[in-house]
């Protein structure tokens, strides 16, 4: 029986191995169907993580350290991907793609919210480099500079106020000729000199080179006539894939609350509505979708992960 099974090897599930197995739990396995490091790995750099400043250095960069430290301390890293979590009286049996399962006192699920892609030319090719999904990150790397934004819901109005401070203009595109968008939000975009709408309207094509993001095509559906943007860095809103199926029972309903969008209800410990069972990161409600903010959640989770199994003890 392990003391704790972690679900997802991203900064989230990383931090929470590290501080569980250096709490001096014996027996934690993290679960990642992929390489340990999460989505940051995609990144071709990071800005915003403090004590790490190193401009030459990848997402990649970054979380190959996190795994040498996490593992030093006796964290075990299983790559196989998880298929199911359930409660079987007091403790968890972790189901995986494969069949095989595994039992646990504990579980911190781990497993992220992968922002979706709209679909046009360009767009995986430029991601991380130019095409972003995250205006906290990388907003400041447009300083001074003209930003497109694609989308017309609460997110990508919110998102384009925030890089209106930060960039010289925005330029809102949206496929319709009205706004998603909560009404006072929208008030607030209109009165923001440097937010220009361009509604009617889709992403055709990002293009570039090696060296990035050199420019976006926008075409009017309404026209066909085709715009071209140079110089300018690409942010997609248009929604989030919480990745929460391995919260969800063999007839599809999940084992412990969710919202509407399907983030996990947690408390101020990361704990769920059901006693053991932890969510970090990402995949929470109200994750402000960052690293620093995913770690501080996996070492939460754990601290209350080695409370419990000391009250079981
Ligand atoms: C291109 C890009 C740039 C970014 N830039 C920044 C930045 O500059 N600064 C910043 O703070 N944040 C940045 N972010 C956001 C940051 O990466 C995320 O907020 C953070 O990684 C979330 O961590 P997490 O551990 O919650 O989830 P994730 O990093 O998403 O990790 C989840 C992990 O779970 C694994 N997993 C999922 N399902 C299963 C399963 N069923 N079984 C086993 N494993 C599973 C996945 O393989 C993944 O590795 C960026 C994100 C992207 C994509």
């Amino acid at each position: 029986m392990l003391d704790c099974a972690i679900i997802g090897g991203g900064p989230a599930g990383l931090t929470a191995g590290l501080y569980t197995t250096r709490g001096g739990l014996k027996n934690v396995t993290m679960f990642e169907m992929g390489m340990p490091g999460g989505q940051i790995t995609q990144s071709s750099e990071i800005e915003n993580y403090p004590g790490f400043f190193e401009h030459d250095k990848t997402g990649m960069d970054f979380m190959n350290t996190w795994q040498k430290q996490c593992f030093h301390f006796g964290l075990k890293h299983e790559m196989k991907k998880v298929e199911r979590v359930s409660k079987t009286g007091e403790h968890f049996t972790v189901t995986l793609e494969s069949g095989e399962s595994v039992e646990a006192m504990t579980v911190v699920v781990c497993t992220g919210s992968t922002p979706k892609r709209a679909g046009f030319k360009g767009e995986d090719a430029f991601f991380g480099k130019g095409v972003s999904t995250c205006a906290t990150c990388d907003g400041f790397f447009y300083k001074d500079k003209p930003v497109t934004v694609l989308g017309g819901g609460d997110t990508a109005l919110e998102e384009a106020l925030y890089l209106s401070n930060i960039c010289s203009d925005v330029y809102v595109v949206h496929r319709r000729d009205t706004f998603r968008a909560a009404p006072p939000t929208i008030e607030r975009i209109k009165k923001k000199s440097n937010i220009h709408l361009i509604t009617d309207s889709v992403i055709e094509e990002a293009y570039g080179d090696a060296m990035g993001l050199a420019g976006v095509k926008i075409r009017n559906v309404k026209t066909d006539e085709l715009t071209q943007m140079e110089n300018t860095g690409l942010f997609v809103f248009v929604g989030h894939n919480v990745q929460n199926e391995v919260l969800k029972d063999e007839n599809g309903a999940f084992i412990c609350d969710v919202n509407d969008w399907g983030q996990v209800i947690v408390d101020l410990s990361m704990k769920t509505s059901v006693e053991g069972l932890y969510a970090a990161g990402d995949i929470r409600i109200e994750a402000p979708k960052q690293v620093v903010s995913a770690a501080g959640d996996g070492a939460v989770a754990a601290l209350q992960v080695i409370s419990t199994i000391q009250e079981q003890a």
